[in-house]
Parts: structure tokens; sequence; C-alpha cells
């Protein structure tokens, strides 16, 4: 029998257990999100109680799996399997969650960024199949990103690589990223940005044509509300989404000029903005690339679904 991978998809508000065939399908998963506020050590102690139930749940063994292979939504240092930052769960500065994992069970345990496994996944299972080299990139309230280089996950000196959302594309912008720099792509165009975005447009005496209740609290404005101003032919919605797209093309062009790939793949919730915006963002990157584009690119959405983060995680069992 072909050994099955355990994936572990530990997220800011969801931490999802799975079992996956070597194919890319789900045999089960176990949902849940009463980790958030633990520390690490809980953390630890439940992601391996959760890991046994699923073992035990289908009346397979440890010995059954080829291994574990987790995802963390922050920085990972891949060589020791150190969790460095995140800014999406409590504490894990500099802490070991791969071994921690490991000790209790006999089979490998691979530890990598989010991102990265979800960037395998496409390379798998998804738009990037049969390519040798893909950028990934996730845009949702942040961005991240992977790099897949002649079949394998290209990590860099710490682990870090990919990270395009802190690269700048317009240091001259209004928006402060969360690393504190000026006019990082994550800092101007991910979904975190659509609060204030909105709040800007409006004081600008654009009109909106969505219905907002009176005393509005903008911090509401999420990508779904921006999709129903699309919909509704709302202007600030489209301008706040048409300022994001040029912006994500800007970094999609930086992309394609440090690396040439034959495949850039968009994944992440902003996606679900629709057409408008991803025509947009492509028509922008065309618009730079010009007459530099000297083999086809494809600039595709990304092929996954809901559970790519935990079958990516599972994948890296099998880079
Ligand atoms: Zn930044």
């Amino acid at each position: 029998m072909e050994k099955i991978l355990c994936g572990v998809d530990l997220g800011g508000t969801k931490l999802s257990v799975g079992l996956v065939y070597p194919d890319g399908t789900i045999l089960d998963k176990i949902i849940v999100y009463d980790h958030v506020g633990k520390n690490e050590e809980a953390i630890v102690n439940y992601i391996t109680q959760l890991v046994r139930q699923v073992i035990s749940a289908n009346k397979i063994q440890e010995s059954d799996l080829e291994g574990i292979g987790i995802g963390f939504p922050g920085h990972v240092r891949y060589r020791d399997g150190y969790t460095i930052t995140t800014s999406n769960l409590k504490g894990f500065k500099n802490f070991p969650l791969r071994d921690s994992i490991s000790k209790t069970f006999s089979i490998p345990v691979r530890l990598d960024n989010d991102a990265n496994a979800q960037a395998f996944c496409e390379f798998k299972f998804g738009a990037g199949r049969g390519y040798d080299d893909l950028i990934f990139l996730t845009i949702s309230s942040g961005i991240g990103a992977g790099i897949v280089l002649n079949r394998k996950i290209y990590r860099g000196m710490t682990g870090t690589a990919g990270e395009f959302g802190h690269t700048i594309v317009d240091p001259h912008s209004d928006f402060i990223c969360t690393c504190g720099n000026r006019g990082c792509l994550m800092g101007i165009a991910c979904g975190l940005t659509l609060p204030e975005r909105f709040r800007k447009k409006m004081e600008e005496g654009v009109k909106t044509t969505l219905q907002l209740p009176e005393n509005f609290d903008f911090s509401k404005v999420d990508g779904k509300l921006i999709k129903q101003g699309l919909d509704l032919n709302d202007p600030v919605s489209k301008a706040i989404v048409e300022d994001c797209a040029d912006h994500t093309g800007i970094g999609i062009y930086n992309i394609f000029q440090v690396f040439n790939p034959p495949i850039i793949i968009l994944g992440g919730g902003l996606m679900n903005l629709g057409d408008l915006y991803f025509s947009r963002i492509k028509s922008k990157f065309y618009e730079l690339a010009r007459d530099m584009i000297f083999d086809p690119i494809a600039i595709v959405r990304s092929e996954a679904e809901a559970d790519a983060g935990l079958i990516g995680a599972a994948a890296l069992l099998l880079e």
C-alpha cells in the first residue's frame, strides 16, 4: 500500500489536520478553531492529539504514514525547523516547532511556511502541474508567496525567500506596511488596506452607491463588501480595486523580471473580487512588460480549493 501523507495547516483562525493520499485527495480531516490564544506548548499537544485522533478514526497505524507536513503562518527557518516570527498566532518566536512535534512520533516531520506549502500544492496538484518552475502569490489579508524552481521549493538562506509582499512598489505611497516600511506591495494591495482605502475615498468626496448604515464602521470593509460594490458599479469600490490591481501588476512585473518564470499563479481571498480585478492585474503587467516577453508566460488563477493549505502541508513530504 502506498503510504498516506499527514498534513497540518496551522492558521491564525483555523487549524486543520488531515490524511491525504499521494495524489492530493483528502481521506479525512479534522478542523478546529479553538487553538487560537493557546500557547506554543498547548498547540503542540493539540496538534499531536489531533494527528493521533485522525489516524485512529481511520483505523490506520503511524507506520502507514509517510510523515507529517506542517504549514505555518509566518517565518520558518527550514533547516532547523524553528518558527521565527508570526503575526497570526501568539508567541512562536524562535520556537522549535518541528522537533516538538516529531519527538512523540517516529515518522519524519517537515515544517515550512504556509505559502511555500501552497506553492508546492499548485506545483503537484494544481495550476502548476507539468511546469518545472513557478511563482505562486497569495493575496488575502496579507500577501505571501512561494517559489518553485527546478521542481523544488526555493527557500533562500534562512527559509524566508519569496516575501514579495515586502518588496517596495511605491516608496512615496501613503500606506505603511506591517513591517514598518512605506509602499510595500502588501502594505498597498492586500486585504488589510481596504478599510483605510475606503475611508480615504469617502473623505475625498467620492460617493459610494453601497447602502451603508449611518455611522458605518469602516474597519468592517473587506473583500466581500468591495465585491458587492463592484457588482453595483460603485465608484469607490471600483477605484480601490483598480489601484490594488495596478500595484499587484507592478509586483508581478518585478517577479517576472527577476525569475522569468513560465507561470505565475495567483490565489487567496482577494481573487474572489473577480474578472475586473484579475484582468486589470494582467493588463498592468503586460503594459509594463511590453516587448520584453520573448516566450509566452501564463498568469493564471490558483486551482486549489479551500483545503490548499492542508494538501500543501501534506505535499511537503513529496518534495
Ligand atoms: Zn512590508
